[in-house]
């Protein structure tokens, strides 16, 4: 993460990529970055976004650990060579959030728009900028074995995808958002693509309904169909892969 930005209504997380080459190509299947030199080299990276969404997922489980209250967690990737020509795939799911450094005052005044709802006091937020800065930012840099500690306390839930407050519910096959009322059938992918960076590439079903909140092992069953999982072993110690949702 190289910046931080915190507002009393949401926190934006921003990662600089300086790309000195001729174009720079984002995929999303599978999620990569393709540079292509002056000299007409190709060379593949891991794509940015999946690291600041992952950043953005290990920032809220440091906030509940460390007792903020959950916040809308927003993300961009800024492409800072200007001669760097960008192309991103049709397909691409984030293409909003990869921008152009010049870009970056217009997003934040459109996040702004969106989230009008004041979370943090001036007093909590002059605390979380204290904490920020005294270095806990490395704290959710480290990675899997520091978020292993924080996983007990991490609340459970599927997390609405347009607010991002934990507040999707199951309703008639459908998750439904009871903090801004957003309908979606597959919220629950974003939650796994947490759990898959958060505890592991595979889920039990009843890991699914206790990370999930999910009642019955009929309804998770029912949720492993419908995303059309991989498993590995039978009956209760069934586990299903979770690698296909990166995708
Ligand atoms: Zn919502």
């Amino acid at each position: 993460m190289d910046l931080l930005l915190t507002f009393p209504e949401y926190l934006l997380i921003v990662e600089v990529k300086y790309i000195s080459s001729q174009s720079a190509t984002l995929s999303e299947f599978p999620h990569q970055l393709t540079r292509l030199s002056y000299e007409g080299l190709k060379k593949t990276f891991p794509d940015p976004i999946l690291q600041v969404k992952q950043q953005r997922k290990q920032l809220s489980v440091w906030l509940r650990a460390n007792g903020f209250p959950s916040m809308p967690i927003e993300y961009l990737v800024v492409m800072a060579n200007p001669s760097c020509e960008v192309i991103i795939a049709a397909n691409y799911r984030d293409q909003g959030r990869v921008i152009r450094a010049p870009f970056l005052e217009y997003k934040m005044s459109e996040f702004g728009r969106h989230h009008r709802e004041e979370r943090l006091g001036e007093e909590v937020l002059g605390r979380l900028d204290k904490v920020l800065l005294e270095g806990h930012r490395a704290s959710f840099k480290t990675g899997i074995e520091r978020y292993r500690v924080a996983f007990d306390e991490v609340k459970k839930g599927v997390h609405c995808p347009k607010c991002g407050v934990l507040a999707m519910e199951r309703k008639h096959k459908n998750w439904v958002c009871r903090a801004c009322g957003l309908r979606s059938n597959d919220a629950i992918i974003e939650t796994l693509r947490d759990y898959y960076f958060m505890v592991g590439d595979t889920i039990t079903n009843s890991q699914l309904r206790d990370f999930c909140c999910i009642e019955t092992s009929k309804s998770a069953t029912r949720i492993f169909n419908k995303l059309n999982l991989r498993s590995v072993g039978a009956t209760k110690g069934r586990r299903y892969l979770l690698d296909s949702l990166l995708r």
